[in-house]
């Protein structure tokens, strides 16, 4: 698509579009409209459509497509490439769109594009269901989703995408399009782990489960001399673990809030999805025996409480940068990495997260979903989030030399969810290695039916040619 320059009548154009709401440059509220998550992301749209209704998405394609203006498109705008955004083009911010409607009896959920995780816990809470989403409530559905989707509920009941019913789309010629198994399945196969390269969703169609209202939950931290002995005990605990345990394990300098003091801390967080609490206490005392914790804070929360239990970790508005590997292994010479990386984190933000994969997540045989990896036991994120600018260079550095480091021991594959922008352009990994080569060219066979012109390629983009 070729850039060309906004003319003045533009924003008067789009406006007699669309219902919902056209900021622009010149609006007092264009620096709060254009901010995403991640502040390393300053980019000034030509204009932010805040779409009212799903009926204003296919103007606003058009206007883009007419103009030759690049379109980004934002759910949560929690993306840390900040693919929710672009200089000089549109961005289609689907932020108010946010209706979840749940169906008790089938157990399933409508959720509007625009909707955070915070708004799908809240409406299924009530109906003591879940659907398995993130750990940090205000990211955004759809992002989450058409990336695949990790949380405490992926061992037990797989990705969020895995639990998708139908997507209900907007494709770049404007026309709405309904993807399941049975209907344009092909679509439906590349929305499961593909990113939002083939249309803009209006809503989602997920599979829900019994949960709740409380679950047994918790974390058991170690201080740095148990670490070595918590990732051997993690190692073999893992290996005989029933679907309905997840365990994110996290390497981080503890915010103020946690009341750990100042040195980097390893929590093994757990969540024991099932009502036989006396099986899931039994399998947590297991995991104490083979490596007693410091401090630990374990028992029965609110599910929505629990999934909102950490935001205020991540707040809006920090720099980020991100990376993620998969590997199998948890020998001593992984574990060096770990500990080495983990005991160099001496300032509050930047942590690792390692979850424990399998269970239903790794039954989905691969090629039913466009998801890159599925039989590697654990998968890392590196994250890092700080205040200030001048810490930009020594915190990627951090989080790229942990990265490297993992190298030699990665399975193959990337999580395009946890994947943080080369901080000095838009640039993103190569879509074959992120994918898999066989997974990439089924994608781009999807990609030139439904977005032959690459309208949507400000994402980890499948080119259609
Ligand atoms: C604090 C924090 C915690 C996180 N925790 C988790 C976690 O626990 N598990 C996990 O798996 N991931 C997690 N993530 C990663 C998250 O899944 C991705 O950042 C995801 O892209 C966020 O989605 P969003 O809608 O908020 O982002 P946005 O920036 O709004 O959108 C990201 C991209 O998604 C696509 N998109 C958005 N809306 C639509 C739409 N309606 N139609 C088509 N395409 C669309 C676009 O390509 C867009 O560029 C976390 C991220 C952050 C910042």
């Amino acid at each position: 698509m070729t850039r060309t320059t906004v003319r003045s009548d533009a924003p008067d154009d789009l406006r007699s579009r669309v219902s919902g709401a056209v900021v622009t440059p010149a609006d007092v509220d264009f620096d709060a409209a254009r901010a995403v998550w991640n502040s390393m992301i300053d980019r000034r749209p030509a204009a932010i459509v805040r779409a009212a209704g799903v009926e204003d998405i296919a103007p606003t394609i058009g206007f883009a497509r007419e103009r030759g203006l690049d379109l980004a498109v934002r759910g949560g705008g929690h993306n840390v490439a900040g693919s929710g955004t672009v200089s000089d083009g549109i961005v289609l911010d689907l932020g108010e769109l946010t209706e979840v409607t749940v169906d008790p009896a089938a157990r399933t959920v409508r959720v509007q594009s625009g909707a955070t995780l915070a708004h799908v816990d809240a409406a299924t809470a009530p109906h003591d269901l879940a659907v398995p989403v993130g750990v940090v409530s205000g990211t955004g559905i759809a992002g989450l989703t058409l990336g695949g989707g990790m949380g405490w509920l992926t061992r037990a009941y797989g990705l969020t995408a895995d639990n998708l019913v139908a997507v209900d789309l907007v494709t770049a010629d404007g026309r709405p399009v309904t993807a399941t198994e049975t209907e344009n399945p092909e679509l439906f196969w590349a929305l499961h782990g593909g990113g939002g390269n083939f249309g803009v969703v209006s809503a989602f169609t997920f599979r829900a489960y019994p949960l709740g209202p409380r679950v047994f939950a918790g974390n058991l931290v170690y201080g740095q001399e148990r670490w070595r002995q918590a990732w051997a005990a993690l190692d073999e605990w893992t290996r005989e673990l029933p679907d309905a345990m997840t365990t994110i394990t996290s390497t981080l300098t503890p915010p103020p809030l946690l009341g750990l003091g100042e040195a980097p801390v390893l929590l093994i967080g757990f969540v024991w999805a099932s009502p036989d609490r006396a099986a899931g206490e039994a399998l947590v005392d297991r995991l104490r025996a083979l490596a007693p914790p410091d401090v630990e804070e374990v028992g029965d929360v609110s599910w929505v409480e629990w999934q909102s239990a950490v935001d205020a970790m991540f707040p809006r508005g920090v720099r980020a940068y991100w990376r993620n590997t998969s590997f199998d292994r948890l020998d001593d010479e992984v574990v060096d990495v770990l500990v080495r990386r983990g005991a160099e984190q001496t300032w509050y933000g930047t942590g690792f997260d390692v979850h424990h994969l399998g269970g239903a997540f790794g039954r989905v045989p691969q090629d039913t979903t466009a998801f890159p990896q599925r039989s590697a036991r654990f998968w890392l994120n590196v994250y890092g989030f700080w205040g200030d600018a001048a810490d930009d260079d020594d915190r990627v550095a951090f989080v790229r030399g942990l990265s490297a480091d993992l190298d030699p021991f990665a399975t193959g594959g990337q999580y395009v969810n946890f994947q943080g922008q080369e901080v000095t352009g838009h640039r993103v990994q190569d879509p074959r290695v992120v994918f898999g080569e066989r997974a990439f060219e089924r994608l781009v066979a999807v990609k030139r039916q439904y977005d032959p012109d690459n309208v949507f390629r400000l994402n980890h983009n499948i080119p259609p040619r």
